[in-house]
């Protein structure tokens, strides 16, 4: 899929944010949402998306949206760095197919690395079980700053 074009309402984000998906979340508020990827790169990989915009990616995003956006990814990212006690953190985000997005409801991916432990592939690795990833979420979430 290229940079430009529609955007798919049945995409799985928007299927996540209609609640016809599960997913499970680290926390939310009325403008976004950050949850755990199922297909994680590492241990607490977690996406936060906007709850209002329809942007694919990041050219299409509105301004304000993306403020909101970029504030979510660090608060998360502390978190995540306060639970998990990560080496560092890769925030990533692509774009188009050839970017290599696969999801087109713009995205931000935040992966704790750890400096002995290799990364998996994007979208490589096998589905996590449900009961890890509602573990990590209440650890992060437990770890969040206040609003
Ligand atoms: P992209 O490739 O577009 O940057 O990232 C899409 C991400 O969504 C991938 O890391 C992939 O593992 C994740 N993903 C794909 N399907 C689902 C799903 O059904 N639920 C969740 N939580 N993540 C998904």
């Amino acid at each position: 899929m290229s940079l430009t074009g529609p955007y798919d309402p049945n995409n799985i984000f928007a299927r996540i944010l209609r609640g016809e998906t599960p997913a499970v979340t680290v926390w939310e508020d009325d403008h976004v949402l950050a949850f755990m990827d199922v297909f994680p790169q590492s241990e607490g990989h977690v996406l936060v998306i906007s709850k209002t915009s329809r942007a694919r990616n990041l050219l299409e995003v509105e301004p304000d949206v993306l403020t909101r956006l970029t504030a979510a990814v660090r608060r998360t990212a502390r978190a995540v760095d306060r639970a998990l006690s990560p080496d560092g953190l890769s925030v990533m985000q692509f774009n188009g197919e050839a970017g290599g997005q696969t999801v087109f409801h713009l995205h931000f991916h935040i992966i704790p690395r750890w400096a002995d432990r290799g990364l998996k592939g994007h979208r490589d690795g096998p589905i996590a079980e449900p009961a890890v990833l509602r573990a990590q979420a209440a650890r992060i979430a437990a770890a969040l700053d206040p609003d």
